[in-house]
């Protein structure tokens, strides 16, 4: 991979790290990059330049238009330059692809016609369009084509603790013990939850999902988890067919006093997320549980009654094959959640695999897509539809991340975040709070990841998302 720098505003650097990934560039600092492209500009006027240190490449233009539109400019310059030509996203690369989409939902019936030609127009592939279209008929009905619900949210909670650290994550902020007495932590938490509820009671917003993320939530002892549910079922307005999800990811934090906690908050949706079916690849990726785990553990949890589970998985860890992507197809076939989310291996900074790679059998690009496009087609004959989709940062080739569902069981909050045009209520550390103005930008507050600071500024960050949920 060759090196670029990128400099311009913050909310471009995303868009123009994923154009230059997939032609091939990595990020470095900027005395070590061939390439440096600079954005300067206001909204809808922008001056890009994209210079080489040898002083070979030397281009500076002006572009009218969108984020979207200086986007395509850098693409086309880039693609030219590494003989690349467009791949089955067209120029969607660095965006929600299936976001891109909404603003037609505004035209009513005819939005689908629309759509396709904007598709057209970005030089998307005919089958990925197909993929795109598909995906957001089914997200249609949770988003706001006009302007958002200022009386609706999301309300989130994170819980950032898991048993062990599996190598491609960045996401806990420490590794406890199942049972690891966590009262100090639920004492801070349980106040954020009750002032984030009572202020959303003040200002007439009613959460339309609950979702209880990490970290793995059930790694809580029993009793302090319920202390937490049984909070956000005091304190937080929940609207009429309310979804609640509570990931229960790991099968080792999962027993009879976790799923009656659960059942007795009236939790309706839960994960219990295998990531792969083989013992051999759990182990290799850190996770201190079995295959066999995950059978018991969802059959335990369809005999407590759940009728919503989602399962995750990853394609393209160390050593899977395509033996094993089937193997995970025939589990979901067995089992049949009602929601199944594939992603694929995105290694994140800050996780203990980004930059070891080298030292594991990773399976080849090719094979990662095989593998994906047998377990698609696997999921379309089992009944299922994908419903959800996104593309992240560090993900490799032209990959996305899918969710499906069987029909009438789409997990709410799932959309309604990928989409971004929902407010969001978010309590715990490292949760984000949003709040969608009349055009749908985001202004965001974040708590602080470190549970320690987490819980020293608790107070002033409460007064801070208050303030930002004016209504
Ligand atoms: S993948 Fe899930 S269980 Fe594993 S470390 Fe990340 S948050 Fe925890």
């Amino acid at each position: 991979m060759r090196p670029y720098f990128f400099e311009g505003p913050l909310s471009f650097s995303s868009m123009i790290s994923q154009i230059f990934l997939s032609a091939g560039w990595h990020y470095a600092p900027q005395e070590q990059a061939g390439l440096t492209v600079s954005v300067r500009g206001e909204e809808r006027t922008w001056q890009v330049s994209v210079l080489s240190r040898d002083g070979s490449v030397s281009q500076v233009f002006q572009t009218e238009g969108t984020r979207g539109d200086v986007g395509e400019a850098v693409m086309d310059r880039i693609y030219a330059l590494s003989g690349l030509s467009l791949g089955k996203w067209g120029y969607l690369v660095g965006m929600r692809p299936v976001k891109a989409l909404f603003p037609f939902f505004a035209e009513g019936e005819g939005w689908e016609a629309k759509a396709r030609e904007f598709l057209s127009r970005k030089k998307v592939r005919s089958d990925t369009a197909d993929l795109l279209i598909q995906t957001a008929s089914r997200e249609r009905p949770y988003i706001p084509a006009l302007a958002p619900d200022s009386g609706s949210a999301a309300f989130y909670v994170h819980i950032p603790f898991c048993p062990s650290h599996c190598i491609y994550c960045s996401f806990p902020a420490a590794v406890v013990a199942p049972g690891e007495d966590l009262s100090e932590f639920t004492g801070i938490l349980t106040e954020d939850i009750k002032q984030a509820g009572q202020m959303m009671a003040r200002k007439g917003i009613r959460s339309q999902s609950i979702y209880i993320g990490g970290g793995t939530p059930t790694v809580l002892p029993p009793l302090q988890l319920d202390r937490v549910l049984q909070c956000i079922k005091e304190f937080v307005p929940a609207g009429e067919h309310c979804e609640w999800t509570v990931e229960a990811g790991r099968p080792d934090t999962l027993n009879a006093d976790v799923f009656s906690v659960l059942k007795k908050a009236g939790v309706s949706r839960i994960s219990v997320n295998p990531q792969t079916m083989q013992d051999r690849i759990l182990k290799m990726i850190g996770r201190c549980h079995r295959a066999g785990d995950v059978f018991s553990a969802f059959d335990k949890a369809r005999t407590w009654g759940f009728r919503q589970i989602n399962m995750d998985f990853i394609f393209g860890l160390p050593s899977q094959t395509e033996k094993d992507g089937a193997e995970n197809l025939s589990a979901v076939c067995k089992l049949r959640p009602e929601n199944v989310t594939i992603h694929t291996l995105a290694v994140k900074r800050g996780s203990p695999f980004f930059g070891k790679e080298g030292y594991f059998d990773m399976p080849p690009e090719e094979t990662v897509d095989r593998m994906l496009t047998k377990m698609h087609q696997g999921l379309l004959e089992a009944g299922y539809h994908p419903y959800y989709l996104y593309r992240q940062k560090y993900m490799r080739d032209d990959f996305a991340n899918i969710g499906y569902s069987l029909d009438g069981q789409d997990c709410i909050y799932n959309i309604q975040m990928m989409g971004e045009r929902q407010n969001v209520v978010g309590a715990g550390p490292g949760s984000v709070s949003k709040w969608a103005d009349s055009r749908f930008r985001l202004r965001k507050m974040y708590m602080p990841r470190d549970p320690r600071i987490y819980g020293k500024r608790l107070a002033e960050n409460m007064e801070k998302r208050s303030e930002m949920f004016k209504i």
